[in-house]
């Protein structure tokens, strides 16, 4: 069966394919993936990759995540790591400890080695004042070197209820030229079920406010699968943020694990959608952001087509890492604060994941290490493919055998055994120089990639991960 090869933003919705693969599966922001790090990586080893990234052909660019865990209110749909209170004081020596975990961190990293991306996620990052976030910034800009280059992204997740327009113009001037606004949906009945009164009017007005401050690109996040959610409200809560025409949209599936996640317990389970609802609903997503001209880069993740990220994906160097999808390729990632995860080099490390061990730590002027992994060389191989794959849409064997050493029919053997149905089903093709994911497979990338992921295998890791869809 012969195939026509994908445009890199088609994406034709097939509710019936979804519900044959839907299970649970990795997100893939690492390969391998978090639950897979072992609490025997030490500080030494964190020290040990840090150093080794500064020399020769592994020097490279940089990218800063910082977490703030605080919220003010709890989301009920949240799985996040957060901590909900309105005291500004814990937020105050949240940023003391913060500077002290970036002080002993800075001097591992060669000086010149320049900040290309900085990220602040949590959590609520504007829990914290506008002047405080500024002067963290500021700090990090003292101890290490940021980029001048335009394309520098310093981005920062916002939510809408509580930040002005005065706040964001304080933010811009600091240095950040992205935001990400959670909405998830404007529908009123939703809202309440879900504990998230946010007006379209509030939503606007911080969407206005970046754009007036020249800011590069405003993100919104929904979420589909949400108590009360309707096909006729889901419609409607799309109408009008397609309205505000962010750059880019996150459409995520609630995933519902009350066991593990609370804050979930106070969702009525009788008024989550049925699964084929759901569906539904991510139909209406597609639908409507297809027609409103925006792409699909993968996994959730749409784009207008001038956006650097749909650019990136037609030039074919798209990447993805903790941080979601980036335009920035073979960074080393510098996770900071609370649950903060790092990439350096060959290696994978988590802070303390509970705000009392991270603190400690710092405290006694220790690296506030939880976990971690030194990647071997089927690790690195394999995290490659998949990279490739969630990314780019193809794996040509040529470069992986070059870079790696290996004959890619033979190592990965029983993975492409493993496509056979995949193939049937008309997901990917295997063609003589690479496998190939065909426009129906886009939606399935992660399915995909799971056939290369040798820690699926692996007996007695009972890991839980949410649904593929
Ligand atoms: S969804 Fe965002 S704002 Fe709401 S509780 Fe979770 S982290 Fe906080």
């Amino acid at each position: 069966m012969t195939l026509p090869l994908p445009k890199p933003h088609d994406w034709p919705f097939d509710a019936e394919l979804l519900r044959r693969y839907d299970g649970p599966g990795p997100r893939y922001t690492s390969y391998p993936t978090a639950p897979h790090f072992s609490a025997d990586f030490s500080a030494q080893d964190f020290v040990r990759a840090a150093v080794n990234s500064n020399v020769g052909a592994f020097s490279r660019l940089l990218s800063l995540y910082l977490h703030v865990p605080f919220c003010r209110s709890p989301c009920f749909y949240c799985g996040c790591n957060r901590s909900i209170t309105r005291d500004q004081a814990q937020g105050d020596e949240y940023v003391a400890l913060l500077k002290r975990e970036i002080a002993l961190v800075a001097p591992l990293f060669d000086g010149s080695r320049e900040v290309i991306q900085l990220h602040l996620g949590g959590g609520t990052p504007n829990f914290l004042r506008p002047a405080q976030l500024a002067d963290l910034v500021a700090e990090l800009g003292r101890l290490f070197a940021f980029s001048d280059d335009p394309g520098r992204d310093f981005s920062i997740e916002l939510d809408p209820r509580f930040v002005d327009a005065n706040d964001i113009a304080v933010l811009a001037r600091a240095g950040f030229n992205r935001a990400s606004l959670g909405v998830q949906d404007f529908d009123p009945q939703v809202q309440l079920a879900v504990n998230r009164i946010q007006s379209l009017e509030q939503t606007r007005e911080i969407v206005d406010a970046c754009r007036d401050q020249k800011m590069r690109s405003v993100n919104i996040d929904l979420i589909y699968g949400l108590p009360l959610q309707t096909q006729r409200g889901f419609a409607r809560t799309l109408e009008q943020v397609i309205a505000l025409r962010p750059d880019r949209l996150a459409v995520y599936g609630y995933a519902h694990l009350p066991r593990l996640f609370r804050a979930q317990r106070q969702i009525e389970e009788q008024d989550l959608p049925s699964a084929e609802e759901k569906l539904a609903l991510l139909g209406l997503a597609v639908e409507a952001l297809s027609a409103a001209g925006y792409r699909y880069i993968g996994m959730d993740h749409f784009a207008l087509p001038g956006d650097d990220l749909a650019v990136a994906q037609r030039r074919g160097d798209l990447h993805r890492n903790f941080m979601g999808y980036t335009t920035h390729a073979q960074t080393d990632l510098l996770g900071l604060g609370v649950s903060a995860i790092s990439h350096v080099g060959d290696s994978f490390c988590q802070n303390q994941r509970e705000l009392p061990a991270w603190q400690a730590a710092l405290e006694e002027g220790r690296l506030p290490i939880m976990r971690g992994l030194l990647l071997d060389n089927d690790d690195v191989l394999r995290a490659d493919v998949i990279q490739r794959l969630m990314c780019l849409g193809e794996v040509e064997f040529e470069p992986v055998e070059r870079s790696h050493g290996i004959v890619f029919g033979d190592y990965f053997h029983d993975a492409i055994d493993a496509l056979a149905p995949l193939v049937q089903d008309g997901l990917v093709q295997v063609l003589q120089d690479r496998i190939q994911v065909t426009a129906r497979g886009r939606g399935l990338l992660r399915v995909i990639a799971m056939r290369f992921d040798r820690y699926l295998d692996l007996p007695g890791q009972p890991v839980r991960h949410s649904r593929t869809i």
